[in-house]
């Protein structure tokens, strides 16, 4: 990355992370993925459950390596997920709600130190806001915006349709590359959720690095 571009996601991640700090949220910058993985880990205590919300970033960071090496119970990974029908997965999404640690990303984080999701299920949302004993959630300073309305937009032009591709759905926006506010059944923007302090149900830490990660 060149330098000036490295400073840019560095100078707003800082300031995105004092935001989350001022909002209540425990929050932390680091530089890169190697050292996200290190931090997260060091959060989880030894034989921890586990639970996942579906995050690309988990994946690109390492982090999903090192825990599959790691002793921990890991209730719903994806590459467990993934070779489940939907209702097969619920039982173990269910079990995710009150794992020790739920792990995830965000789809947007604005530079007031609010946290912007959109889920087809929810079982990647709630545990935001109730259910495990911690949450942590791993992103990209591309997450960053500097608006509500920003952050709301990114959800729908830049993350979801390339999230709705790569989950294989089929839905206008994988044709076109644009949300059309679909009626499919498989919609994957079916509940928006906005964070706008920490909530009393969960501990929530977000993890900012300064690498472009996730959609
Ligand atoms: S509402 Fe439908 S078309 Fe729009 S991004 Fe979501 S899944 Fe794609």
């Amino acid at each position: 990355m060149h330098p000036s571009k490295k400073w840019h996601g560095e100078t707003l991640g800082k300031a995105a992370v004092e935001a989350l700090k001022r909002n209540g949220f425990d929050a932390v910058y680091v530089e890169d993925s190697a050292t996200a993985c290190q931090t997260v880990l060091s959060m989880i205590p030894s034989g921890a459950t586990i639970g996942f919300g579906g995050s690309l970033t988990l994946e690109e960071t390492g982090l999903l390596s090192r825990l599959r090496e790691g002793d921990y119970q890991l209730i719903n990974p994806p590459w467990v997920e993934l070779s489940m029908s939907r209702e097969q997965r619920l039982p173990l999404r269910r079990q995710a709600m009150v794992a020790d640690v739920f792990l995830s990303s965000t789809n947007a984080l604005t530079l007031d130190g609010r946290l912007v999701n959109t889920d087809a299920t929810g079982n990647r949302l709630a545990p935001m806001m109730f259910g495990p004993k911690r949450t942590i959630l791993v992103a990209g300073v591309n997450k960053i915006t500097r608006s509500l309305d920003e952050a709301l937009d990114r959800v729908s032009s830049v993350a979801a349709p390339p999230n709705a591709k790569r989950l294989n759905c089929d839905t206008p926006c994988v044709t076109t590359g644009l949300c059309g506010d679909c009626r499919s059944k498989d919609r994957i923007c079916n509940v928006t959720v906005i964070l706008h302090r920490k909530t009393r149900g969960v501990d929530l830490s977000v993890v900012v690095v300064g690498e472009e990660l996730g959609l």
